[in-house]
């Protein structure tokens, strides 16, 4: 007996009948004696749909309108897993983010989560209740709806747990686990039975859309039990942890891509002390988030700066750097929107070197050229052309043996 946050993502609550099925796993729950609370997800291709409504409306709505029209997916499934709760004969009630007080930040689309009241909750679960509170939501201090960026459901269900001091927080959704890559990219990808936070942060973070980073993030800071499972059958998942593994003591993990990449590049500019900063303040003025840098010096003295943005952020970045281009006359500026990023992670790289030449030579070996590259500690970064992402992917996974137990 203990209690446990369980969240289901969209596809798990994607039809009625789905729902239904998310009932009947919380009805095993209960009588197996744990105390059950539900974080659920807008029914999949909602939050989508919503997104392109208002796409309609405006080029770039208000983020407070945006919150407001985004927050009613969840609203929807929490009424429906009510009910169909109730129809299973349990005892049930549901919550929007903003009744169960997830206070969070003003910044609208992207708000964090400061302080959740439990005591609500903490009752409704001593009256024999199923409480299930609506995903990826909150409220500001000045009462209004806030969302907590997209994925933002895991970190409701993680935040949830830390306060409730929960047994474990699972993630139930439509893969059956953590795999070494994304099992639609590379079929034979392996499912891993423990990962450790720091390695999950790192492929949320890099791309791995199984999980939240800011969820993991909460999870490590709070030490939440935090386990990925699949919604259609029974199994152990993932769990993720602080212990490495005795039995996965592998190099690399894991392989993780990101496909919203782009990046640009500003030629012939004069190489002198405080050049890169006069490039990237524009940049940063304008909240533009910036990733990978390289900066090569030619034998005439002259500097090429590239630095990789969010594909969103193409466009604006461009601009930018074109007027930069003028001031500082520099040769020219160029892009590129057809790129994407591929990260090996793995805990095991920190005591092992070679892993960049075995990765950089089973890429070339398929003649797949790298653009830029980055390194810490647990993982590399390649960009490439995202014609060869899956064709990188696979090699990779080929050539650290991902797919074989062990
Ligand atoms: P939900 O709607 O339940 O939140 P998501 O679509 O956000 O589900 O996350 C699950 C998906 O994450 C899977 O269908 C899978 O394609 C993708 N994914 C990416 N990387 C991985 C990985 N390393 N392991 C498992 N799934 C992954
Ligand atoms: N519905 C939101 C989204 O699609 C939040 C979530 O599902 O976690 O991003
Ligand atoms: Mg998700």
């Amino acid at each position: 007996m203990g209690l446990y946050v369980y969240k289901f993502g969209g596809t798990s609550v994607g039809t009625a009948e789905r729902i239904r099925a998310v009932a009947g796993k919380v009805l095993a729950a209960r009588e197996r004696g744990d105390d059950i609370v539900v974080v659920v997800s807008a029914m999949s291709g909602e939050t989508n749909r919503l997104v392109a409504l208002a796409q309609e409306m405006q080029e770039e709505p208000e983020p407070r309108e945006m919150d407001v029209l985004l927050s009613t997916g969840e609203q929807v499934t929490i009424a429906l897993l009510c009910m169909a709760l109730r129809d299973k004969g349990m005892l049930a009630v549901s919550y929007t983010g903003g009744q169960v007080r997830i206070l969070t930040d003003d910044s609208h689309t992207k708000a964090r989560i400061q302080e959740i009241d439990n005591e609500r909750i903490h009752s409704d679960l001593s009256a024999g209740k199923v409480v299930v509170v609506a995903g990826f939501q909150g409220v500001t201090e000045s009462g209004s709806i806030s969302t907590l960026g997209r994925g933002g459901s895991d970190t409701t269900a993680v935040a949830l747990a830390a306060v409730l001091e929960a047994s474990e927080c699972h993630i139930y959704t439509d893969v059956d686990g953590v795999y070494t890559t994304d099992p639609r990219i590379e079929p034979r990808a392996r499912r891993l039975e423990r990962i450790t936070f720091e390695e999950m942060l790192e492929m949320a973070s890099l791309g791995s859309k199984v999980l939240q980073t800011r969820a993991v993030e909460f999870a490590g800071k709070y030490n939440v039990p935090l386990r990925v499972l699949s919604s259609f059958s029974d199994g152990e998942g993932t769990l993720i942890t602080y212990e490495e593994s005795e039995m996965e003591k592998a190099l690399v993990s894991g392989i993780a891509f990101n496909r919203d990449e782009a990046k640009v590049t500003i030629e012939g500019i004069p190489d002198r002390p405080g050049v890169a900063s006069s490039i990237l303040s524009p940049v940063a003025d304008a909240n533009i988030e910036i990733d990978m840098i390289i900066q090569n010096v030619a034998a005439d003295g002259t500097a090429d700066f590239t630095f990789t943005v969010h594909r969103n952020d193409y466009r604006k970045a461009y601009e930018i750097l074109s007027s930069t281009c003028r001031q500082l006359g520099a040769r020219k500026v160029s892009g590129d929107e057809q790129i994407v990023k591929i990260s090996l992670v793995g805990v095991g790289m920190r005591s092992h070197a070679g892993i960049a030449s075995t990765m950089f030579r089973a890429l070339a070996e398929e003649g797949i050229n790298i653009m830029m590259i980055s390194t810490s500690e647990i993982k590399i970064s390649v960009v490439v052309n995202e014609k060869y992402l899956e064709l990188a992917v696979r090699t990779l996974h080929k050539a650290f043996d991902l797919s074989e137990a062990g």
